[in-house]
């Protein structure tokens, strides 16, 4: 790895902004190779020098992996004129690391969103060919019955292209709201909603639970972001 700005890569390690770092720094939280530095300019190497803020021991990755719970109305694009996105959530944190969300959500779905900058691994989740189940907790206006699960793991024909074989888990039925685990095997453009309709029903709420094996804490509030554990990152490697 190339040396870098201590401000920088502490900021991206999560310590704040460039301004909340110099603070730190400023107040003697941080050294190098055991010496405390006051220089937010100060120029390390993550990889062979040794940084220690307020005691604990920095560990640098050379890719961030973000899980986030996305609230309805945020899109899930890096840049909107108009419409907050993902990456405004992070409020800068990550922003030189150029993140983005590794597959959509529509503006009015909510939950599961990984960001990320490491594009092998995206590419790999968004492969159609890895066929990477991603399940949602889904609300229709309508009552779901057998046949509607006959139907989602039958493929269903929509009309430009036919879905793969789905799971529909049905948790609650009623005349006016049923609600249901549904898992889909690709990402295609307002899916479940255009499965759903299809079947005669309106979705009313949509929240994305798991991508693959990546499971959304359900800690995070709408708008909350954490970084993977080292453990959720190995479960996606
Ligand atoms: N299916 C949809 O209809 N919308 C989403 O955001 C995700 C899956």
């Amino acid at each position: 790895q190339k040396p870098a700005r201590i401000d920088k890569i502490l900021a991206s390690c999560g310590y704040g902004s460039r301004k909340d770092v110099k603070k730190l720094i400023k107040s003697g939280q941080v050294s190098i190779n055991g010496v405390i530095i006051n220089d937010a300019g100060t120029l390390v190497n993550p990889s062979l020098d040794e940084i220690i803020v307020a005691g604990e021991c920095i560990f640098y990755e050379d890719n961030v992996y973000i899980m986030m719970n996305k609230p309805q109305d945020v899109v899930s694009s890096t840049y909107d004129d108009f419409e907050t996105t993902v990456i405004d959530l992070l409020e800068g944190e990550y922003f030189h690391r150029k993140l983005f969300p590794v597959g959509r959500l529509d503006k009015d779905a909510e939950g599961l969103i990984f960001l990320t900058d490491d594009g092998k691994m995206a590419h790999r989740l968004l492969s159609p060919k890895n066929r990477v189940p991603k399940t949602y907790y889904v609300e229709v206006y309508g009552r779901l019955n057998e046949s509607d699960v006959k139907a989602f793991a039958a493929g269903m024909e929509l009309e430009d292209f036919t879905a793969l074989p789905a799971e529909l888990d049905i948790l609650e039925k009623n005349n006016n709201i049923s609600s249901a685990y549904v898992t889909i095997y690709e990402g295609k453009f307002h899916q479940i909603k255009r499965m759903m309709k299809a079947r005669g029903k309106e979705v009313t709420y949509l929240k994305r639970l798991f991508l693959g094996p990546l499971r959304l804490d359900e800690e995070l509030e709408p708008g909350m972001w954490r970084k993977l554990t080292k453990e959720e990152v190995d479960l996606l490697r």
